[in-house]
C-alpha cells in the first residue's frame, strides 16, 4: 500500500519530457496537438517581471504562429503584468480564479478551447504546480529548468519538490 502511494506520487511529479529551456524542446512533440499551455514565470519570463530573454521571445513567436498557444500563471501579480506580457508574446493569457494544479481550472480550459486532455501540452518549471496539474488531468507535460531569482514562496515549493523526490 505504502509503496503504491509512493509510486503514484512520484509518477504525478514526473514530466513526460524534460528540457533545459523552452527553446530546446523537440518540436515533434507539438505535432498533432491542439493546445499548448505555457507557464509564465521562469518558463518564459523572469519571475514577477515583464522581462523575457531575446532567444526565448524569438522562439515563442515562431511557435505561437504554428500552434495554438496560451499562457497561464498562478502569480498574484499576473493581472498587473498581463497587458505587457500579451503585447510581448502576441498570445492569449488565460485568467481564472482557480490556480494550478486545480482540475476546475483544467475543465475551464477544456470548455473554452474545445479540446481533449491528451491533445494538450503543459510546459512549466515547477513539478508541484505545472507538472502535477498536467499529469493529473491527462495532458502531456514538459518540465524546463528555471533561470531567474524566485520568491520565497516558490523557493519553498521547490524545496518541497526536492524533499519529496529525495524521500521517495
Ligand atoms: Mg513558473
Amino acid at each position: 500500500m505504502e509503496l503504491r502511494l509512493e509510486t503514484k506520487l512520484m509518477q504525478s511529479l514526473t514530466p513526460n519530457y524534460e528540457f533545459d529551456d523552452v527553446t530546446k524542446i523537440d518540436e515533434k512533440i507539438f505535432f498533432n496537438k491542439e493546445l499548448i499551455i505555457f507557464d509564465i514565470d521562469n518558463t518564459l519570463f523572469y519571475p514577477e517581471t515583464t522581462e523575457i530573454k531575446d532567444n526565448i521571445k524569438e522562439w515563442f513567436l515562431k511557435i505561437n504562429k504554428k500552434y495554438r498557444c496560451i499562457c497561464f500563471s498562478n502569480s498574484f501579480t499576473i493581472e498587473k503584468r498581463s497587458k505587457e506580457i500579451i503585447q510581448k508574446l502576441d498570445c492569449e493569457l488565460f485568467l481564472s480564479r482557480h490556480k494550478k494544479p486545480s482540475k476546475k481550472l483544467f475543465n475551464e480550459i477544456l470548455e473554452k478551447y474545445n479540446v481533449v486532455a491528451d491533445k494538450i501540452i503543459i510546459i512549466g518549471d515547477l513539478r508541484i504546480t505545472d507538472i502535477f496539474f498536467g499529469n493529473r488531468c491527462g495532458a502531456i507535460t514538459i518540465l524546463v529548468k528555471p533561470f531567474g531569482k524566485e520568491s520565497r514562496k516558490i523557493r519553498f515549493f521547490r524545496f518541497l519538490e526536492n524533499l519529496i523526490i529525495k524521500l521517495i
